[in-house]
């Protein structure tokens, strides 16, 4: 077998027989007591169709199921997730919102507990206060409990859940931090931060991303717009939006950040690191553990060095990367709200519609 075929896959996959009867092959989770996953659509399951009669992540979506399963196949055989990445990424297959894979999106997907039919809330399985037991949703799954506990098995160390015993233990929670680097990547200034604040078709606030579109014939200054089926729309222009944000947040990074100093202090654990590499038979799992934790510091010192000392003159001077990470640093959200009644939709800009939620976790949260 090549190192890279999954084990146990047939070729021509997502025509193989049984696609489109999905969970035929018995596994299929025993009715529960109506609680559902929620959540965004996830890989491997349908979305919601009210016409069938059924929500999100209930149904198993019949080819990305299989992949999913592949995938679970390859990870308990010991392949790594550069492995499967590689392969789903050959396949031509997409994630559930469509983007690229990556290690950590396939590590999140093959450990998130539904594919056995558990959920996990505040780090912990939701467990049946009756028995004791995890309680098994009403979703079809992929994979058995046992297997699930193999795969978290293998992360030793990353999941706050420890698999043994299904308890929450924050020690095993202790990973480095990886949002900075989480919110450079993306298209546009705000892309990821402003969110719809108009009420959708069910009376509740959208709160659904809004998406960039960039400067076209239609939008001469590009637009951010919700695309939500359930909410009757609301769209802003992007470069007023913008500019907004932006002084905003170059003010909001000069008063807190501005009498920091640039900090130099070299990674504490290199000593340690060094001598794990030095070892006779180097434990490779401890190396990766020390690696991922000097990365985030030194990540996190890079971040604390841009900023130090900020004016709102060294906004401009940011790229768009850069930017973003800064704006995700001070801002959790901004809430877009819509227009008043009788607003005509060309009436001037008004900034007082746009909502900022500030973080308050952040090192250079507001006192
Ligand atoms: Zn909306």
């Amino acid at each position: 077998m090549k190192a890279t075929s999954p084990p146990g896959l047939v070729p021509g996959l997502p025509d193989a027989p049984g696609a489109g009867a999905p969970a035929e092959d018995g596994r299929r989770a025993p009715a529960g007591r109506g609680d559902g996953p929620g959540g965004p659509r996830r890989f491997g399951w349908l979305a919601a169709d009210e016409k069938a009669g059924r929500g999100h992540n209930q149904v198993l979506h019949p080819v990305e199921s299989r992949y999913l399963r592949a995938a679970i196949d390859m990870a308990l055989a010991g392949q790594s997730e550069r492995t499967i990445t590689q392969w789903l990424i050959r396949e031509g297959i997409a994630t559930a919102k469509g983007g690229r894979w990556t290690s950590t999106t396939v590590r999140n997907m093959i450990t998130n507990p539904a594919v056995c039919g558990y959920r996990a809330l505040g780090g912990a399985i939701v467990l049946d206060p009756d028995t004791g037991e995890p309680r098994r949703g009403s979703w079809e799954t992929v994979a058995t409990p046992e297997e699930w506990k193999r795969l978290c098995a293998r992360y030793n160390g990353y999941y706050k859940i420890n698999p043994a015993d299904l308890t929450a233990d924050p020690e095993r929670a202790r990973r480095p931090r990886t949002r900075p680097a989480a919110r450079a990547a993306g298209k546009y200034l705000l892309s990821g931060i402003l969110r719809c604040g108009r009420l959708n078709l069910s009376g509740q606030v959208c709160d659904s991303p809004l998406v960039g579109n960039p400067v076209s014939k239609r939008t001469p200054h590009g637009s951010y717009a919700c695309n939500s089926s359930n909410c009757r729309g609301l769209a802003r222009r992007m470069d007023l939006v913008d500019q907004h944000i932006e002084r905003l947040v170059a003010r909001a990074l000069a008063d807190r950040c501005g009498r920091l100093t640039p900090d130099h202090t070299p990674w504490p654990g290199e000593p340690d690191l060094d001598a794990l590499r030095a070892a006779e038979r180097p434990p490779a799992r401890r190396i990766e553990e020390a690696e991922r934790q000097r990365e985030a510091y030194l990540a996190r010192q890079a971040l604390h060095n841009l900023l130090a000392g900020f004016t709102e003159e060294r906004w401009d001077a940011l790229d768009l990367a850069q930017k973003r990470t800064a704006i995700g640093e001070v801002l959790r959200a901004v809430v877009i709200r819509p227009l008043p009644p009788g607003r005509a939709t060309r009436a001037p800009f008004d900034p007082g519609l746009l909502e900022p939620v500030y973080r308050t976790d952040s090192l250079w949260a507001a006192p």
